[in-house]
């Protein structure tokens, strides 16, 4: 039987940078259900790094995270994880009010700015200028080379000596007198530790080691890619927002990504986007953009998951020994892999929270799952 310290479950984006930090100082087995390890949310995600976006803590480990992606370890990737977009909020004629609140969700590292309105339509030409009365400004939002960062941490991963199983799903989870016997395709695994970095399958892989769920809730989000006009060029458009509106636009290439933004909770599979939701989002571009949608667009939908105080969910299960919680990263997960990744492996081996990230406010109750428990 193989043995290893650590069995990794799931080689998503969080799994997979997990199992790279461990693998410095431990043996680990990164293990996945699908052949392919970016096929669930982490191959279906809106690739932004959005500082000033989601709850306090996310916001803090994402703040600590950039340094990662503009100055990665050697060998990392070959070119830069990280390029300009920037981020336009746009205001509608009787929303314009909502401006200056909202400006405040601005830092001094990352600021959003009032910009004219002729400023934010030369930046987006695709957006019908009646659909804008204000407009704000947010240059910190970058995208993100999410293929690369991922290969980063499995290809650093191997490097490291590392072992990934694909295409071997974890059937079951036994504890045996001090160690876990992990049933992966087939074969029997030992190891110390268990590290669930399930995704959206966080509960079922709790419930299969026989420790209480956390209550993840996975929830549907829409996009969709196509084609915009001839006779714009839109490959430096910011990503765009209308305040109050939950849909959002970037450019993809040379056309137009766009997510409706929707959050239906659904049980954990392999989510496929809804007509109704695709056409709402068609129409919602045919509404605020300059786009007329003539053929059928390439359609996703991916799954969010998050628990009930969105915040993610990271430390040992405080009821079952050697259990080591990683999930619940929500619209977030790309962007905080890097950071969540280390205090992770800090605390899957018996150490604080890395001294940046605490210095950033990041600290392990808030992120443990003992506080379910009570
Ligand atoms: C439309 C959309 C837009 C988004 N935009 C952004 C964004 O702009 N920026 C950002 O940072 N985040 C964004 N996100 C969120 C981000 O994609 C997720 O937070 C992140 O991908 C979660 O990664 P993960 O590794 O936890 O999950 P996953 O990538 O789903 O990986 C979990 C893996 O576990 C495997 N698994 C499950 N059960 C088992 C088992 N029993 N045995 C073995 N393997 C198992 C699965 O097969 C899967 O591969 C977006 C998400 C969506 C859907």
């Amino acid at each position: 039987m193989s043995t290893y310290d650590f069995a990794v479950i799931g080689a998503g984006i969080s799994g997979a940078s997990v199992a790279f930090e461990l693998q410095a100082e431990a043996r680990v087995v990164l293990i996945e259900a699908e052949s392919q390890p970016g096929y669930h949310s982490t191959g279906r995600s809106a690739a932004l790094y959005t500082p000033n976006f989601g709850p306090p803590i996310v916001r803090r480990v994402n703040a600590v995270g950039r340094a990662f992606f503009e100055a990665p370890p050697d060998g990392f990737a070959e070119a830069p994880l990280l390029s300009p977009r920037g981020a336009l909020t746009l205001f509608k004629s009787g929303n314009e009010g909502e401006l200056a609140a909202f400006l405040t969700n601005g830092t001094e590292r990352d600021p959003i700015h009032p910009i004219p309105v002729a400023e934010a339509l030369r930046l987006a030409p695709l957006i019908r200028p009646e659909m804008v009365a204000a407009a704000a400004f947010e240059p910190g939002v970058t995208d993100m080379d999410v293929a690369a960062i991922h290969q980063g941490f499995l290809r650093g991963f191997r490097r490291r000596g590392g072992d990934i199983r694909r295409a071997q799903p974890v059937t079951a989870l036994r504890r045996d007198g001090a160690t876990w016997r992990v049933t992966a395709g087939g074969e029997e695994i030992s190891v110390a530790t268990v590290v669930n970095a399930a995704g959206a399958w966080g509960d079922a892989v709790a419930r299969l080691a026989g420790a209480r769920p956390v209550g993840l809730v996975p929830k549907r989000r829409t996009a969709l890619v196509i084609d915009g006009p001839a006779d714009l060029d839109l490959h430096g458009m910011p990503l765009v927002e209308f305040a109050g509106d939950a849909p959002y636009l970037k450019p993809d290439g040379g056309r137009v990504m766009a997510s409706l933004a929707d959050e239906t909770p659904v049980e954990p599979q392999d989510i496929q986007p809804d007509d109704l939701d695709v056409a709402t989002l068609v129409e919602w571009l045919e509404t605020h953009t300059k786009t007329s949608v003539r053929k059928a667009p390439r359609t996703w939908a991916g799954l969010r998951s998050f628990v009930a105080d969105a915040n993610p969910v990271v430390g040992f299960d405080p009821e079952l020994t050697g259990f080591f919680w990683l999930i619940g990263q929500g619209g977030y997960g790309i962007m905080m892999a890097p950071t969540l990744a280390r205090i992770a492996a800090a605390l899957a081996t018996g150490g604080n929270v890395p001294a940046d990230a605490a210095a950033a406010g990041v600290n392990a109750a808030d992120l443990s799952p003992t506080r379910f428990r009570f």
